[in-house]
């Protein structure tokens, strides 16, 4: 039948991407360097943020951006069980409590009636998700913190390049924070970014990022950035005697959450590429929307008219009549087919982990459930051809109905 594997995702790598990383592999400088600050910038800039602060990581980033904002233990987070693992997890690696609210149906994000009810004194930050990069609510989350005074922490790791009534994703509530994975718009192999107007938190994030460093305005800190390169090329004193000092002080407990040059390089190329990519997925979700529009067991993404996106991936969910195990056999007859399929997501709170600590069940947040157990994510890449979609959506159509006329 297929005659190629159709992955479920794959990184648009240009030349001009492979140039620059090598332009930063032959300037013998491997971290802390210009492409990290040129992506910085250029990032920050495209998502009108006053500063953005590389890191190794989306988890990495998320994590920084709660220690930055003083969440600790006792303290209570407003989230979504509805997402990628790591954006719960966070609160946890701060001592914190993830309190999740149940999602609306239609953009699968939190439902904003819900996150109100769940704020408490001890609720320190709303921690909204763009799951699957869609961005409706942000606002409405945005007028939540504002009114109980709180931060709200925007996980934007999936929504890099779309926007809410002219918003970028990246620029709501006090800190965003994305993601560079190989499956995201864009990729760093691995990386991630803080994004934020307050200057006083990316100097923070800087400082955590790299070994908690003086900030550039303490006392102790001579560098014009809390991790400049008193290592210049990666070895210690050539910056001079004061800098080498700074470099050796710590102030606060720190991480090693850097992004190497490498990384930063391979960023620089693929922002400078994002309105072909973004263009790109959208041209590829119109070819399977057009394709699965009649289809009357699948839903489509629902997209408010309002938003503009960039496409993180493209979930769809089989009508209610289905079964979660009628689903996975979907997924699987998918796979056999050398069809990439996932069912993106298992909900937080039923993860063994969660249940065991925390006493959850199956039934607490019945909307996310429900939806997590029908969705089902299909091959979404900038390269896919017409052909690719076809025969996806043609073998999709195939295994749902033969689901259906075995019930
Ligand atoms: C990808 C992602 C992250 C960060 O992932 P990393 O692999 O650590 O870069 C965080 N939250 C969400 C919702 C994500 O999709």
């Amino acid at each position: 039948m297929s005659t190629h594997e159709i992955p479920l995702s794959k990184p648009d790598i240009t030349s001009l991407e492979i140039d620059l990383v090598t332009t930063a592999l032959r300037s013998g400088r491997l971290s802390i360097g210009p492409m990290q600050e040129q992506f910085e910038m250029s990032l920050a800039a495209r998502v009108k943020r006053d500063h953005g602060v590389a890191c190794s990581s989306g988890t990495a980033g998320l994590h920084m951006a709660l220690l930055a904002l003083g969440i600790g233990p006792g303290d209570e987070v407003i989230t979504t069980p509805f997402s990628f693992i790591a954006s719960s997890n966070v609160i946890l690696y701060v001592g914190a409590k993830p309190v999740f609210v149940d999602i609306d149906p239609m953009s699968l994000n939190m439902d904003p009636s819900k996150v109100e009810d769940a704020i408490t004194p001890r609720t320190k930050a709303i921690l909204a998700v763009e799951t699957f990069g869609n961005p409706m609510h942000m606002d409405a989350y945005e007028q939540i913190a504002a009114r109980h005074e709180i931060p709200m922490v925007e996980d934007c790791c999936e929504a890099l390049g779309c926007s809410l009534k002219g918003r970028p994703a990246g620029s709501f509530g006090r800190v965003g924070v994305f993601g560079f994975y190989p499956n995201k718009q864009i990729t760093t192999g691995e990386g991630g970014m803080v994004v934020t107007d307050d200057k006083r938190l990316a100097d923070i994030c800087r400082s955590l990022r790299s070994q908690g460093r003086p900030l550039p305005s303490s006392p102790v800190g001579t560098s014009s950035t809390s991790d400049a390169p008193a290592f210049g090329m990666g070895g210690p004193g050539v910056a001079g005697h004061s800098a080498l000092g700074s470099w050796l002080t710590h102030e606060r407990l720190g991480y090693n959450y850097r992004m190497s040059e490498l990384q930063a390089a391979l960023g620089v190329g693929q922002i400078r590429r994002l309105d072909q990519i973004v263009e790109a997925r959208q041209r590829v979700a119109g070819l399977y929307t057009r394709q699965l529009m009649d289809a009357h067991e699948l839903m489509l993404p629902t997209i408010d008219p309002q938003a503009v996106m960039s496409w993180f991936v493209f979930v769809l969910r089989l009508s209610t009549e289905y079964s979660r195990e009628e689903r996975d056999r979907v997924i699987a007859a998918l796979r056999r087919h050398d069809i990439g399929a996932a069912d993106y997501f298992p909900c937080i709170h039923l993860q063994p982990f969660y249940r065991e600590r925390f006493g959850y069940r199956a039934g607490d947040f019945p909307i996310a459930e429900s939806v997590s157990a029908r969705t089902l994510a299909v091959p979404f890449f900038n390269t896919m051809t017409e052909q690719d979609v076809d025969f996806v959506c043609r073998t999709l159509k195939l295994m749902v109905d033969r689901e259906n006329i075995q019930r």
